[in-house]
């Protein structure tokens, strides 16, 4: 970015002087995990880390940076599937861990207040000791955090029912690259006070502000959950099974993810403690969870008859329905597990897409068949939030190839393979980013299916909040020199 300046070590040590006591790591084996993400696509070359404590620090080191022009990456976990917090090359990274505080539980009001370092499962535990529901639920919630969460408007199981991130937050506390500090931690389930701010920075991706704190929505706790994973003989017989578990138990329903035969086998060849839940093995599967707040067995009922029904007419093959928590833990277990088997496997090109849940079996043999005929003998393995119209269309290597030469050759047609299946999601009036972001991965995707004008808005907003550029350039825009 040509207007924003290199690091010295001068202005570094303020920086460090900025965050307080044990807030920067500038020794680079500390620094070498924050400078990586979990599968290695990205690395940064950060030769600073600041670990503030409080508000009033990352609004100085906010004010430096603008002032200085000096970039700056936010990042909360480090959990991201899309490059969006990792450095490009030597940015400064924030990393929000120390704020980690819960402020606030008003079980009454349904409300939590959260520092935007906090991981999710730390929420989620106070919102149980309260009595009460945080609903986000995903994979790396023992270490993804509140921020990343808002920063990335985080999916999950759970979007069916609870919606995703951007419709859990009534308020945020978060810092403008100028320093200054927008105080809006309110409780209001209705605020029509003008352009809305809040929803701006929720999926911001750390391009507009760094959020510091976040009142959340709680909800009542499900007394009465039923849980069955469901053997399936076709992709219409999903949609099939999901349109009659959306009417049989309406707002009971809470999740409905799709697994294919493909990927369970992953499973039990590489992570052998997880067992199949039926007795043969079936094309797809469903993972359903029915929940209630009642306790009354109403859950346990509406599966039933759903899956009774679906038997009779053909729809579903076999189906086990969880007869304790443990088991249904092994269900969810299972479920994650999915993500894990991929990279026994080789290498993984993943597309993170979603289209009208109507769409979702003609999508999935499109984009078959488009891969397949791309790269002969790649294996299309596509899972996920199926409520919701998500699908992971992820899609290992060919299973002869089993050299490091093998797979980057495989890794290094992603670009080719991201904008065949991206063509079809668009085809079929999907989205080419369901839950994950733009990142740095989808920028350029991004500027080719926006239109102009639309292009012209996202740079305008951008420049409202960061006039020159400091936070998180590259990301999501790919050209972040807004003058
Ligand atoms: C096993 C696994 C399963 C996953 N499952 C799901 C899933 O089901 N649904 C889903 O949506 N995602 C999923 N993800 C992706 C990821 O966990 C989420 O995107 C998560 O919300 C990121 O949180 P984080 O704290 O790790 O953020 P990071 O990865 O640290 O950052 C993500 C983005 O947010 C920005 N950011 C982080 N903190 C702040 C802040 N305080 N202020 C401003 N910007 C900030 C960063 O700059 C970056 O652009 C999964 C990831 C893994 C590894």
């Amino acid at each position: 970015v040509p207007d924003l300046k290199p690091l010295t070590p001068g202005l570094a040590a303020k920086f460090v002087s900025l965050a307080g006591p044990h807030g920067a790591l500038t020794e680079a084996t500390d620094i070498a995990p924050y400078n990586e993400e979990p599968r290695g696509l990205y690395r940064g070359a950060s030769p600073l880390v600041l670990r503030p404590a409080t508000v009033e620090q990352v609004s100085a080191i906010l004010k430096l940076a603008h002032d200085e022009r000096v970039a700056i990456v936010p990042q909360g976990g480090n959990t991201g599937l899309v490059g969006g917090q990792t450095p490009f090359g030597g940015e400064i990274i924030l990393n929000l861990s120390r704020m980690n505080r819960i402020r606030d539980v008003d079980a009454a009001g349904n409300t939590l207040t959260v520092e935007a370092g906090a991981t999710l499962a730390a929420v989620q535990d106070a919102a149980a000791t309260a009595g009460r529901l945080f609903p986000l639920s995903l994979g790396s919630e023992g270490s993804c955090q509140i921020g990343g969460n808002i920063a990335s408007n985080a999916g999950g199981v759970h979007v069916l029912r609870y919606g995703n991130m951007r419709d859990l937050v009534l308020g945020l506390e978060a810092v403008l690259p100028g320093g200054e500090v927008i105080h809006g931690l309110k409780r209001l389930r209705k605020d029509n006070t003008g352009y809305d701010l809040k929803s701006l920075l929720i999926g911001s991706e750390g391009t507009l502000a760094v959020i510091t704190a976040a009142t959340l929505k709680l909800f009542p706790r499900p007394a009465d959950v039923a849980t069955a994973f469901v053997g399936l003989p076709s992709l219409e017989a999903a949609g099939a099974l999901f349109t009659r578990a959306s009417e049989g138990a309406g707002p009971l329903l809470t999740a409905f993810e799709l697994i294919p035969l493909a990927i369970l086998d992953f499973v039990f060849r590489h992570l052998p403690q997880h067992r199949d839940p039926l007795a043969e093995r079936h094309p797809w599967y469903a993972l359903i969870e029915i929940s209630s707040p009642l306790g009354d067995g109403v859950a346990e009922r509406a599966a039933l008859s759903i899956l009774e029904a679906a038997m009779e007419a053909g729809t579903v093959a076999d189906a086990a329905v969880a007869a304790s928590e443990t088991q249904a833990a092994d269900f969810w277990r299972l479920r994650e597990a999915i993500v894990e088997s991929q990279k026994f496997e080789g290498g993984s090109i993943k597309h993170d897409v979603s289209v009208p849940v109507a769409a979702i079996p003609r999508f999935v043999r499109e984009a078959t068949a488009a891969v397949e005929a791309l790269v002969p003998g790649a294996r299309p393995v596509p899972f996920g939030h199926f409520g919701d119209g998500n699908i992971h269309f992820n899609v290992s290597q060919p299973a002869r190839g089993d050299t490091a030469a093998d797979k980057a050759a495989y890794l290094a047609r992603w670009d080719e393979m991201q904008a065949l299946v991206h063509g079809i999601v668009l085809r079929h009036g999907g989205s080419i980013s369901a839950e994950h972001g733009i990142g740095r991965m989808k920028a350029a995707a991004l500027a080719e299916i926006k239109s102009p004008a639309e292009m012209a808005l996202l740079r305008g907003i951008k420049a409202a909040f960061d006039p020159r550029g400091v936070l998180n350039p590259g990301k999501v825009l790919a050209s972040a020199a807004v003058k």
